[in-house]
């Protein structure tokens, strides 16, 4: 079996029907789970993101945000509701077509990264997805430039710098083209320079993204929508701009207002 956030072999019924293609992109309805030792973690989820949204999901610690995006790419399976990705119900079945849309880029990038070289990680995914060697090298060349870590190839992943490790990851997940990008915590510790040109390089994508953190100014700049959850509940849903100035709102999620930089990038577009 594949890592998680990898690809599944499964070529399946890879034709998504008219219906596919005319649904959203992600869909949640009535969602909620609990841990297999009962801690409640998400109650009563739905949400809709339309195709090409940048969404961040923002919360305090424990609020439910890595509980929701894992189950966007089924890693996590709803004990309650449903989760559609473009209209396909997220079952244990329908797995290996769901994660051929869905990338998911892990918080600890040392959980992605596990090949000698980077030009193998990143060659991992696409390999997987039966492509001959010429496109994964295609695949693997284009990703590595577009997270700009093209002179990293020959590099040992678990030799790189946090930030380059994040981008690697992300290079990974970007050579197998998915549609849907999920991104958990992907400015946690790197440094600014690092931070500023993550940034960057999430606006710069037009895929759906659906990206938790904590860094508020992260979300002025990439993201026209936020879900803040608090205690497993989506409770706000709307623009940055509008729900970051609601600070009875903020104040009752334990969130702080941001401090009004957009790492230099400017509010998205
Ligand atoms: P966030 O990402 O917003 O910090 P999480 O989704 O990680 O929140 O956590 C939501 C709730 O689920 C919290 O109460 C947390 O303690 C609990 N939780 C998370 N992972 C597990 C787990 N593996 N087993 C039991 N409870 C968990």
């Amino acid at each position: 079996m594949s890592p998680p956030g990898r690809p599944e072999t499964d070529r399946g019924s890879s034709e998504h029907s008219a219906k596919q293609v005319s649904a959203p992109a992600v869909e949640l309805r009535g969602l909620s789970y609990a841990y297999p030792d009962g801690t409640p973690a998400l109650s009563d989820v739905d949400v809709c993101i339309a195709h090409g949204e940048a969404v961040a999901v923002v919360g305090a610690n424990g609020a439910g945000k890595s509980t929701l995006l894992q189950h966007l790419n089924g890693l996590l399976l709803p004990n309650q509701g449903e989760v559609a990705i473009d209209g396909l119900p997220v079952t244990r079945a329908t797995l290996p077509r769901v994660r051929r849309s869905v990338g998911f880029v892990f918080q600890d990038a040392d959980d992605q990264l596990f090949m000698p070289t980077v030009r193998d990680d990143v060659a991992f995914g696409p390999s997987n997805q039966g492509l001959q060697a010429q496109q994964v090298q295609a695949r693997v060349s284009a990703a590595l430039e577009a997270v700009g870590a093209a002179h990293l190839a020959k590099r040992a992943p678990y030799r790189l710098s946090g930030g380059e490790k994040r981008a690697v990851a992300i290079a990974g997940v970007l050579a197998m083209e998915p549609s849907i990008l999920v991104l958990d915590e992907p400015s946690s510790g790197l440094d600014p320079a690092g931070r500023r040109r993550l940034i960057e390089l999430l606006r710069s994508f037009s895929m759906t993204r659906v990206i938790a953190t904590h860094d508020l100014d992260l979300v002025l700049a990439v993201c026209k929508r936020v879900l803040v959850m608090h205690e497993g509940r989506v409770v706000a849903d709307g623009s940055p701009i509008d729900l970051f100035a609601d600070l009875a709102l903020l104040r009752r999620c334990h969130l702080e207002p941001p401090l009004g930089g957009t790492g230099g990038a400017g509010p998205a577009r």
